[in-house]
């Protein structure tokens, strides 16, 4: 074994060659990156005075995502947490259930479940895909759930178990023919967190699209950016009718009178962001072609290096690799901090990942599952430099 001094060294150097970084330079995590239209469609906004929450744009965007994602139907909306909240509400999830869902997630998933005052329920992820641990999950229900009248109840806390939610971590297909297996066997309804993995296929199908809903994200750290935004995709021409009004303050067309027939959210996607939107879909697939090339690099350079991995894609997915990860070796876990330390002193910016939602203050009494597999990849997770402009 190599000393720890020597390994963090090693790590650095080769991280520092793979991005050939000058000292002085500040390599980001990731950067939005537009060389399209995005001048052009925005002026056109500005000139014809569409802005706001409705305009040409907002449409185009919905009918070019959905065409790109393969998905039937597709609704833009302000940010991808209210894709989530929305794709959950009309997923049937109501106050009082529990909904499955990884620890190891940005915040947002656990806060739109909360949005629905339901219950997060924290599930295991597994270091093969860093999303749920279906076998270990699958085990778990087996012990705690039964199945009444065709729906899921947690025999300890007495509550329905309405849905799971899978998030695919950086951009990484989770293991969807597991998790539809286990939402089948367990009457759960299926709807994905795929904020990170816009262009990431599991087995040739886009992830997001095999469930009841799917939400994605365009926030400025995302594959592709709407400055803010989020889309729900469906293939449920219902859902997707009453997603498009739930978001627009659930009014009632008419020409001038103002009815609205719920309570309803002012959650659409302006003009103005999806013209950024569709200058940006246009890229797409040269964003992901970049990424995948610099993951392809990555992998390369580490493989000459002990004690560390370059995450891969598991076979039959094709990721998107939005965020470039690295994994420790347990031996070497203890140099996380040193490495996050040390390369962010010299302007590389590296992050390691969330912090686990269950030890956040508004979710430690939430229901969970043994978690070691999420807690000793947070120990061990450190995402790198992954910007389409690295390459
Ligand atoms: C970014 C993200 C979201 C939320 O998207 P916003 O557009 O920031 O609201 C939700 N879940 C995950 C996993 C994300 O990474």
């Amino acid at each position: 074994m190599k000393s720890k001094n020597e390994f963090v060294d090693t790590v650095i150097a080769t991280l520092r060659k793979a991005l050939s970084s000058e000292n002085s330079k500040l390599t980001p995590l990731h950067a939005p990156h537009f060389s399209g239209n995005e001048w052009n469609y925005l002026k056109e906004c500005l000139d014809t005075g569409w802005v706001s929450s409705v305009g040409p744009f907002v449409d185009r965007f919905e009918k070019e995502l959905a065409s790109f994602t393969g998905a039937k139907y597709a609704v833009a909306v302000v940010n991808g947490t209210a894709a989530l909240h929305i794709s959950l509400l009309l997923s049937g999830v109501l106050p009082g259930d529990e909904v499955l869902m990884p620890s190891l997630t940005f915040v947002a998933t656990a806060n739109a479940i909360t949005y629905c005052q339901a219950v997060p329920h924290f599930v295991d992820s597994t270091e093969n895909t860093l999303g749920i641990n279906v076998d270990k999950l699958n085990d778990y229900l087996l012990e705690i759930a039964y199945i009444k009248d065709g729906n899921c109840y947690n025999r300890f806390t007495g509550r329905r178990i309405a849905a799971l939610v899978p998030m695919h971590t950086f951009g990484h297909p989770a293991d969807l023919e597991g998790i539809l297996l286990i939402c089948e066997k367990f009457s759960l309804t299926l709807v994905e967190d795929a904020a990170e993995s816009l262009g990431s296929l599991y087995k040739g199908q886009h992830t997001g699209t095999f469930g009841k809903a799917g939400a994605i994200s365009f926030n400025g750290n995302k594959i592709m950016t709407t400055g803010g935004g989020g889309a729900i995709i469906t293939n449920d021409e219902s859902l997707a009718k009453q997603a498009k009004h739930l978001t627009t303050t659930a009014k009632v067309p008419h020409s001038w009178h103002f009815i609205h027939d719920r309570t309803g959210f002012n959650y659409r996607m302006p003009n103005i962001n999806a013209a950024l939107g569709c200058a940006q879909l246009e890229q797409l697939p040269f964003f992901i072609e970049r990424k995948r090339r610099l993951a392809h690099l990555y992998s390369e350079m580490f493989q000459q290096v002990s004690g560390i991995r370059f995450f891969r894609e598991s076979t039959g997915s094709r990721s998107n690799y939005w965020l470039n990860t690295l994994i420790l070796d347990t031996d070497y876990a203890s140099e996380l901090e040193s490495l996050l330390k040390q390369t962010n002193e010299e302007g590389i910016m590296t992050r390691p990942v969330w912090r686990l939602l269950h030890e956040l203050p508004m979710y430690v009494d939430c229901p969970s599952m043994d978690l070691s597999g999420s807690r000793d990849l947070e120990r061990r997770i450190l995402n790198i430099p992954s910007g389409v402009e690295l390459i």
